[in-house]
């Protein structure tokens, strides 16, 4: 549906648990007290929510956490979502770490695409960041991903048309189904070998690579991000040949660039230096139930009171629905991240789900 400025939602985020096995420290650092379960959604819950938002016009829902993959059922979660009349592609944005081991039940649930969140290809740096010394796993999950990518069970074309792993772009095509991949890494300046080094992954891997501005939000306040636009300088020292890359890669807001040789492409996602708000597609459901309209303000509708208010099946739903299109209609115009002090959410990453 439209919003008030025009704008088409087409695009849900869904935390399931705000729980995770790492610690990182822009977002859920040690010591962060987790939500009691009977507060979280239900996947029950989730599914009449994401019923109503197709009935809304969202067609891609991105599974985020918290940590997705540690919560139980998760992949049974994805195939009930893949089944909700409207919903064209079910991603899942996971810190890798359970993810080679869950691959295969993945791909056969139906997931179209996995974002795999590494900040440096140093251990010793990861082990700092995250609390925990994972970097090999990760790695090896992000080269059976793309493996999983290259050999897919057969089944639909791609929906988002990635040239890093569509017949269109530079990597080998192949003859069905495809699990997207992508790296996203957080900008935390952690030096030209660590960027040297993330980026190479594009160039051994038909791996798209993105760089996320930190975004003052919960932990992430104490972690000032690199400029991307001093990022960008950097990546163009570097790789004089690098160029914008205008295909189509996905439903987010990242400006792509190539470089030659590179199977896959870079991405800058730029909330601060690049305010992209005028063309944002999305809106976010909260483990708890509550939908964001906007990373940066509190506003919003509690979809769990709706749920859990007693009412009879039909009522509930035409509720739900009224609440979420009230909520999507007035989403705010733009983030406010260049004015702190109106910044209107408190709640963790590990809540909001990225
Ligand atoms: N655990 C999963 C993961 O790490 O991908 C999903 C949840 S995590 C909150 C989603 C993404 O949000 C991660 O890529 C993480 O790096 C990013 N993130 C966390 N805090 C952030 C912040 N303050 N600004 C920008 N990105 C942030
Ligand atoms: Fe966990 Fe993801 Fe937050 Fe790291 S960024 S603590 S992996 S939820």
């Amino acid at each position: 549906m439209l919003d008030h400025s025009g704008r088409e939602i087409d695009y849900l985020r869904i935390s399931v648990t705000d729980r995770c096995n790492l610690r990182c420290r822009y977002c859920m650092p040690e010591g962060i007290k987790c939500l009691p379960m009977p507060e979280i959604l239900t996947y029950e819950e989730i599914c009449t929510i994401a019923e109503t938002a197709a009935e809304l016009g969202i067609r891609h829902i991105k599974l985020t956490g918290g940590e997705p993959l540690v919560r139980r059922g998760v992949i049974s979660l994805v195939e009930r979502l893949k089944a909700v009349l409207g919903i064209e592609a079910v991603t899942m944005t996971t810190n890798g770490i359970l993810l080679e081991k869950e691959l295969p039940s993945l791909i056969d649930a139906g997931l179209d695409a996995v974002n795999i969140s590494l900040d440096t290809m140093d251990r010793g740096k990861y082990r700092e960041i995250t609390g925990t010394d994972g970097l090999d796993t990760v790695l090896s999950a992000v080269s059976a991903a793309c493996a999983a990518g290259r050999t897919g069970l057969p089944g639909p074309a791609d929906p988002a048309g990635c040239p890093a792993d569509s017949p269109e772009g530079s990597a080998e095509a192949a003859p069905g189904r495809r699990l997207r991949v992508k790296i996203n890494a957080v900008s935390l300046d952690l030096g030209e070998d660590n960027l040297h080094a993330l980026i190479n992954i594009a160039k051994d891997m038909p791996v798209d690579v993105r760089f996320i501005e930190m975004m003052p939000i919960g932990f992430g306040r104490d972690f000032p991000s690199l400029s991307h636009t001093v990022l960008l300088e950097k990546l163009k020292a570097m790789h004089p040949g690098i160029q914008k890359d205008d295909r189509h890669h996905g439903y987010g807001p990242a400006v792509y660039y190539t470089i030659p040789g590179y199977q896959g492409s870079v991405g800058l996602i730029s909330a601060i230096h690049g305010k992209f708000c005028g063309t944002c597609n999305r809106v976010r459901l909260t483990s708890q139930g509550y939908l964001k309209t906007c990373l940066c303000y509190n506003d919003g509708a509690d979809l769990r009171a709706v749920l859990r208010a007693g009412l009879p099946e039909t009522e509930m739903r035409a509720a739900l629905f009224e609440s979420m299109r009230e909520a999507i209609l007035s989403k705010p115009d733009a983030h406010c991240f260049d004015k702190p002090a109106q910044i209107t959410e408190n709640a963790g990453m590990n809540a909001i789900g990225g």
